[in-house]
């Protein structure tokens, strides 16, 4: 196969291409706004992320980091700065992964690690709660050239007083804080003035309130339609304790993570959050009245789920989070996904140890394949129209179309045949720029 990369007819090695790509970012400092040169992918299978079935010989025109054009063999092609004869080839859109922790680590190391993630396809992540002081500087950093990652969206989180004097995880993330006053680790109570709180989030620069643990039904309510009429994001564990999932789902939530918290649908409800893993998955199965009631209004009411199956799927052989709880979260993974709830792909750790391996996604993509039955189709949809939509940049990026931000992947083997294939990483694009490859 040919892969060469042309400037005005003349073939340039990679390395001189890289290095002009890399003078010219210096030259206007970073990403600044100022037009990037044009590229076109040709002759690629393209999967759009849309889920419809790929298309062969298709060609890719880019220009000012945005997909210009998509057009079949036949068509007059647009005068491109660089050319990428992709015969043979599959071009997915940059993957999402819409539930990470990022910004817990020294700063370096998570440099490296976002670095490292961009390389393997991941162009966007979506935190669930950190320090927003570090998740925002590196979304600034990202944004202003200095580092090379994904695009980097965050949450703020709320949770009743009980959650901030059990759950240690929280001080390193507010330090310098008395515990649940940081405006992204917010101790939310009835007499909280909500609409305050929900702006001292939104002034981190977070896109979404993250509801966690402690609060009842009252006060979800609440906190979900102050942060929507505010232009904020909702997301929520499914059960917050003791308010369940139908409670956030009824209030509007955006999108309700971990699939085994579901279970909590069908048991009383309980104050304790510490035993959210340990649903009561045997009296309640998957297809319990209360579990396909609550599926129902999910879809009615367009709220996207965001399983996390890789997580859940890390425990010790023969323990009752393998034998039982892991089959009952692909079972309602399943039919969340037959019945027509958008599933959007997030692992809960963008690396698991060590930090340099694989990112998680192309296993949480995995999983949701082979265990959570989705096609490879729907799994890359998961991973990049719906991740989109969970941000709520569903306009401007998550697909393979004239518009919208040209982040997209080129893969040596045809993903559609096998999910792993998203691990065959040739090239990465981001905003319209070679970051690897070809
Ligand atoms: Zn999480």
């Amino acid at each position: 196969m040919t892969f060469l990369l042309r400037r005005s007819g003349v073939v340039l090695s990679l390395a001189l291409a890289l290095h002009i790509a890399t003078d010219a970012d210096a030259q206007r400092g970073g990403r600044g706004g100022q037009r990037s040169a044009s590229l076109l992918i040709s002759d690629v299978t393209l999967i759009d992320g849309t889920g419809d079935p790929p298309r062969p010989h298709m060609s890719i025109f880019i220009d000012s980091g945005r997909f210009a054009r998509v057009f079949g063999p036949g068509q007059a092609a647009p005068r491109a700065d660089s050319t990428v004869n992709s015969a043979g080839l599959f071009a997915i859109p940059g993957l999402i992964d819409a539930h990470v922790h990022i910004g817990t680590q020294p700063w370096a190391r998570e440099v490296a690690q976002l670095q490292h993630a961009l390389r393997e396809g991941i162009t966007a992540v979506v935190d669930l709660a950190s320090d927003t002081r570090e998740t925002g500087d590196l979304a600034r950093a990202v944004l202003a050239g200095e580092i090379q990652g994904p695009s980097v969206y965050y949450s703020a989180l709320m949770a009743g007083p009980t959650f901030f004097k059990v759950d240690p995880r929280v001080q390193g993330s507010s330090v310098g804080y008395v515990l649940g006053t940081a405006p992204w680790m917010q101790a939310m109570t009835d007499t909280s003035n909500v609409v305050l709180a929900v702006a001292r989030a939104k002034g981190t620069g977070a896109i979404a309130i993250k509801l966690y643990a402690s609060m009842d039904s009252a006060l979800v309510t609440r906190i979900i339609a102050e942060a929507h009429r505010q232009g904020m994001r909702t997301f929520a564990h499914a059960t917050v304790f003791p308010a369940k999932p139908s409670d956030m789902v009824e209030a509007g939530v955006t999108m309700l993570v971990h699939a085994p918290y579901l279970a909590w649908e069908g048991s009383a409800r309980s104050d304790s959050f510490t035993i959210r893993g340990q649903g009561d998955f045997t009296r309640v199965p998957p297809d319990a009245p209360a579990i396909m009631h609550l599926l129902t209004r999910m879809r009615a009411l367009g709220t996207l789920f965001n399983p996390t199956v890789w997580v859940f799927s890390q425990g010790e052989p023969g323990s009752i989070a393998t034998t039982v709880r892991e089959p009952w979260l692909y079972a309602v993974t399943k039919e969340a996904l037959d019945m027509g709830i958008p599933i959007v792909a997030g692992t809960d750790g963008l690396f698991a140890s060590p930090y340099d391996s694989v990112p998680t996604l192309h296993e949480e993509l995995r999983l949701l394949v082979t265990r959570g039955g989705l096609t490879p189709l729907q799994a890359i949809t998961a991973a990049t129209l719906n991740g989109a939509r969970a941000i709520g940049i569903e306009k401007t990026y998550g697909t393979i179309e004239p518009g919208k931000t040209a982040d997209l992947v080129l893969l040596e083997g045809n993903p559609a045949d096998s999910i792993t294939n998203t691990q065959r990483i040739r090239m990465v694009v981001k905003s319209g720029r070679i970051v690897r490859g070809p």
